[in-house]
């Protein structure tokens, strides 16, 4: 896996020839690609591995994750996305590279050319897709005028510039809820505003929200405008229901209404769901023979880490058996 320390040397080693043929290239290196890659590298299948940030994906901006087994005292999101990680090194026929993917080539059910934005090619035989979401944007002139100013849409990443002062968090779902406890730690005050007039989210971090002295919660209310020289100085929440409104001093405000499908990557005839989502059998094939889904990008219920690990290892299995056998 590529780190800073590591050398010029170490790196180049590590560079995939253009020419080279994977097994099977996977695209996202968060808990569902990750987990398809530990799959198939012990299949001893030659992966691809493809990231455009940092491994880990989102459990990488999550705080505390007390759901996953097998960390009864929790574990902080970073820290999980690390091991992970480090797992994958013992395995030396997964290479992985930090690009961002941005078309494929359906050659034929045998063959398939990924391209990225380095121009880079990459064949492989087949494709698992672990892309993950993308947070959702409210599309309000002030998200535009002030993003990296003030509105942001991860925390986890931004809670450093706003230390002791007040904050907010737009949205009342899981992530909202958990953006919104976990700043409450390092801020003075975290405003909740919310369109519904009850928060939509698991019993455990709804009560630490709703409990937790440290944030209020605007209900039936929304952002109508934001004010600010430079940077986010003020927002005001109006009530939807009585048409009240409340100027507050924020100086950071936190887009968390929900997340969805990235939208224009993928350019191959594959079968989504009327929101995005990519569907999928129950072993992870997508429509298109050499192509499968895992993790959040698919059209499932339940979007978690445990649900993605088990896409992830399940899609392996699967390539492993479709092409390899
Ligand atoms: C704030 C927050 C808190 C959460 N807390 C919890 C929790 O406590 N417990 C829990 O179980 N779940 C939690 N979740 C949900 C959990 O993080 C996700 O369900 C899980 O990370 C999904 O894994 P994934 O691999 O499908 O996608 P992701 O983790 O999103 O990984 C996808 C990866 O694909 C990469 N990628 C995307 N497009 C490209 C491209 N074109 N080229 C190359 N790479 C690309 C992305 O950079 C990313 O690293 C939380 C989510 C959020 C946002």
């Amino acid at each position: 896996m590529i780190d800073n320390t590591q050398t010029e040397t170490e790196l180049e080693r590590q560079a995939p020839k253009e020419t080279e043929r994977f097994d099977v290239a996977i695209i996202g290196a968060g808990p569902a690609g990750m987990s398809a890659a530990l799959g198939a590298a012990r299949a001893n299948l030659n992966v691809l591995l493809i990231e455009k940030a940092l491994p880990g994906g989102e459990t990488s901006t999550a705080c505390k994750i007390s759901n996953y087994i097998g960390f009864p005292k929790g574990i902080l999101g970073e820290d999980l996305g690390k091991r992970m990680e480090d797992q994958l090194n013992d395995y030396p026929t997964i290479t992985h590279v930090c690009e961002s993917v941005t078309d494929i080539l359906n050659i034929s059910d045998k063959e398939k050319i990924i391209k990225t934005s380095l121009d880079s090619e990459y064949k492989c035989q087949a494709i698992i897709f672990a892309l993950g979401l993308e947070p959702k944007r409210l599309d309000t002139n002030f998200e535009r005028q002030f993003l990296g100013r003030g509105v942001s849409y991860y925390a986890r990443g931004d809670v450093e510039f706003h230390h002791e002062e007040d904050v907010m968090v737009i949205g009342g779902g899981n992530c909202a809820c958990y953006a919104a406890d976990y700043l409450s730690n390092f801020v003075n005050k975290v405003y909740m505003v919310h369109s519904k007039d009850h928060l939509r989210a698991v019993k455990s971090i709804k009560q630490s929200v709703e409990t937790n002295p440290k944030i209020d919660i605007f209900w039936d209310s929304k952002v109508s405008e934001v004010f600010g020289i430079d940077r986010v100085e003020k927002a005001k929440v109006e009530n939807t229901v009585n048409s009240q409104h409340t100027w507050l001093d924020v100086k950071g405000i936190f887009v968390y209404v929900g997340r969805i499908p990235p939208e224009d990557i993928i350019s191959v005839e594959i079968d989504t769901d009327e929101d995005g989502f990519i569907i999928t059998d129950e072993f992870m094939r997508t429509n298109i023979p050499g192509i499968y889904a895992a993790g959040d990008i698919r059209s499932k219920q339940v979007r978690q880490i445990a649900t993605a690990v088990s896409d992830g290892m399940i899609a392996s299995i699967n390539v492993e058996r479709d092409f390899f056998r």
